[in-house]
């Protein structure tokens, strides 16, 4: 644990005889799983009655292998309930989750935080990291590449979780804090469904709306989940990355469409709504910076405000701008 206090030199967290898989966040594959399983100090009792009741197994799969996140036309290595009601999570889904968690907490920080303390302040007392910038948006280029197409984790040139200086430390730790907030949500939402949804799935023929319900259901129970074991003065940090968690699905298709979820817009307003995120929440920038990044990918052209009000309004002005483009389509 000496990497603790290292202030300079490589960090190299990888345990080859204790991690598995090729991708740089087979460091977090356990973090992930503990920080799931004890999500509060009762949330284990109820993953044990959960095995013993409703026959949920209760090995959580990751699944390894050098593969993008597409399967095939609009099917993709999402979290999903497996055979035996298994819980299954794919590495390229988690390596692309920490990716996008990175870029968007990066870029948030640099394009938007920073700029605002400045100009506040009338002067400059955090300064701009180009470079950090450049790095963000290099690494938001591998992580949509994994979408269609796999290729290595260029480890000495991106950020990620499995090695680099302890002088470049805080992006990539703080980052890790967002990341497994997002992953605890899709395993949250997930377990709803082995819990509530999935033997009227087996037992009954379940029109489209009854599926819709039970997506917005399952997020909805997933987030309430999460606030029952948010620790106090830290609710920020599982907040951000609930958001995260569902605005890192913007990236992989040009529209809000979902064919089994409510549309990626509505899940990102539901979630904000139970969360009642307050007016000067990061969230909101985070929220802009990668809707932002998602018009540039597929450059749909939003109108954006120069010098908006707030991240809040902003936000509203895209969100807009999308339901008017799908009530016109
Ligand atoms: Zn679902």
């Amino acid at each position: 644990m000496e990497w603790i206090f290292q202030k300079t030199g490589l960090i190299n967290h990888y345990l080859p005889e204790k991690q598995l898989g090729n991708q740089p966040i087979r460091v977090l594959h356990n973090i992930v799983l503990y920080m799931f399983i004890h999500n509060d100090s009762s949330f284990h009792i109820k993953l044990i009655e959960a095995a013993l009741s409703k026959g949920m197994n209760s090995q959580v799969d990751i699944e390894y292998g050098d593969v993008p996140l597409l399967i095939q036309s609009g099917r993709f290595r999402t979290p999903q309930v497996g055979a035996e009601k298994k819980l299954i999570i794919h590495e390229t889904f988690l390596s692309y989750c920490w990716i996008m968690s990175y870029v968007i907490f990066i870029l948030y920080v640099e394009t938007v935080n920073h700029p605002k303390l400045n100009k506040v302040h009338g002067k400059v007392v955090k300064k701009i990291n180009a470079i950090e910038i450049q790095k963000a948006e290099e690494l938001f280029n591998y992580g949509r590449s994994l979408i269609v197409d796999y290729t290595e984790w260029d480890k000495e040139n991106l950020p990620n979780p499995e090695i680099y200086l302890a002088e470049n430390r805080d992006y990539p730790e703080q980052t890790n804090m967002y990341f497994t907030e997002a992953i605890r949500f899709v395993l949250c939402h997930e377990y709803i469904h082995i819990t509530e949804h999935i033997d009227q799935f087996v037992e009954e023929k379940l029109s489209d709306e009854d599926i819709l319900r039970m997506e917005k259901e399952a997020d909805e129970k997933a987030i309430q989940i999460i606030q029952k074991g948010m620790t106090p003065g830290r609710e920020f940090i599982y907040e951000c990355g609930i958001i995260i968690g569902i605005l890192s699905m913007f990236f992989m298709t040009n529209n809000t469409k979902q064919k089994r979820h409510p549309d990626l817009e509505d899940r990102l307003i539901n979630a904000i709504n139970i969360l009642g995120l307050t007016d000067n929440h990061m969230a909101w920038g985070m929220s802009c910076v990668a809707l932002k990044l998602w018009d540039d990918q597929f450059d749909l052209q939003f109108d954006w405000d120069d010098e908006p009000q707030s991240d809040k309004m902003q936000f509203y002005k895209i969100i807009e701008q999308i339901k008017d483009r799908k009530s016109n389509a």
